[in-house]
């Protein structure tokens, strides 16, 4: 375990320049790969059957292709390094529809449970801190509604315009004030946790745990537990985003799984701060205890914003995730076929090209 962690804190980049040697890169840009099946079949994002067999020739998946966890703060106000207006975040749905990225919940990503159509992209979306922007109501006809400029109204919004887009998010919150409206604490978590959003844990306090010893990370951790099944009876917080990105190596396994005062807490995957795409979760090399995002902004990112992530994917094809619409076949070409983790097989099958 300590081994896991020897590299917790390091910043990964990997930016790998090696050139691409298919033809797969114009499909992407343009949308030629069409899904299979008619459009009718397709619900929130992911195929019910694949009626007509994948061609991968055609298709080309790459299951051990990298995927991006993208990485937001605050929604509304000014643009700024941690701040996304909403035109901005709008936009950034927008690029990722046409670049052929469809959502995914953290959850179906770390379970290998990847419905994406074929020849699409999944990415994950994640939102720090709670802030009120990501959540804020809007009185509508005397109930309370997700106001329409508030990151979860755009997401919502953007899944009536388009429903292939599919809807996913994971929102990581502390307490004492989540979204930051507090009549309306209760309403915002049943209302995420009822329509197909995350709710993950990001302390109690929002403490930087590289600063506590373990029974100060077990009461962080387990008081944020507690204070969501206060409003979510049973609710499974299953992830942890790390405040400031760091824990202190001696630590760390405190951040998988504890207690505070009878209250029992797990994760099955930490995120970090920055700066790189996931490796898949088929990947022997994949580390669900320090999992990398991308920070979803165009401020301050040196290089390795959304946008700069975009064009890499849109310069090295070969280098993401392509479905083949298939959750149960994990489907990798030829030469990379030794680096699949076994151990997240299960029931699937494998299958090269
Ligand atoms: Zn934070």
């Amino acid at each position: 375990m300590k081994k896991l962690f020897s590299v917790l804190m390091a910043v990964f980049i990997v930016f790998s320049l090696s050139s691409c040697g298919n033809t797969w890169g114009n499909d992407a840009q343009t949308g030629d790969v069409k899904p299979p099946g008619k459009k009718a079949d397709i619900v929130d994002g992911k195929p019910e059957e694949s009626p007509e067999p994948v061609d991968y020739n055609k298709v080309k998946p790459n299951e051990l292709g990298q995927v991006m966890i993208l990485m937001y703060h605050e929604i509304g106000g000014k643009e700024s390094e941690w701040v996304r207006t909403p035109d901005n975040f709008r936009k950034d749905l927008q690029a990722l529809y046409d670049k052929k990225y469809r959502l995914i919940s953290l959850n179906d990503l770390l379970d290998g449970n990847i419905k994406t159509v074929a020849g699409y992209t999944p990415v994950v979306l994640t939102f720090d801190d709670g802030d009120l922007g990501q959540f804020k109501v809007k009185m509508v006809d005397g109930r309370p509604r997700p106001d329409p400029d508030s990151a979860v109204g755009i997401l919502l919004d953007f899944y009536k315009q388009h429903p292939d887009f599919g809807k996913a998010a994971t929102f990581y919150i502390y307490y004492p004030l989540p979204f930051r409206e507090k009549d309306y604490i209760d309403y915002k978590l049943k209302f995420l946790a009822e329509n197909g959003f995350e709710i993950g844990n990001h302390t109690y306090t929002h403490s930087s745990l590289s600063k506590l010893d373990g029974n100060g990370i077990e009461k962080e951790l387990g008081l944020n537990v507690r204070h969501t099944q206060d409003h979510l009876q049973g609710y499974d917080v299953d992830t942890l985003a790390l405040p400031y990105g760091s824990v202190s190596k001696e630590y760390a396994g405190y951040l998988l799984k504890g207690s505070y005062e009878g209250t029992p807490y797990h994760n099955k995957a930490v995120l970090l701060v920055g700066a790189n795409p996931s490796k898949s979760p088929y990947d022997a090399e994949f580390n669900d205890l320090k999992v990398p995002r991308i920070r979803a902004s165009e401020m301050d990112v040196e290089g390795l914003g959304i946008y700069d992530w975009i064009a890499y994917f849109d310069k090295h094809p070969d280098k993401r995730y392509i479905s083949d619409g298939d959750p149960n076949t994990v489907v990798v070409r030829k030469d990379m076929a030794d680096k699949v983790n076994k151990s997240m097989l299960d029931a699937k099958k494998i299958a090269s090209y």
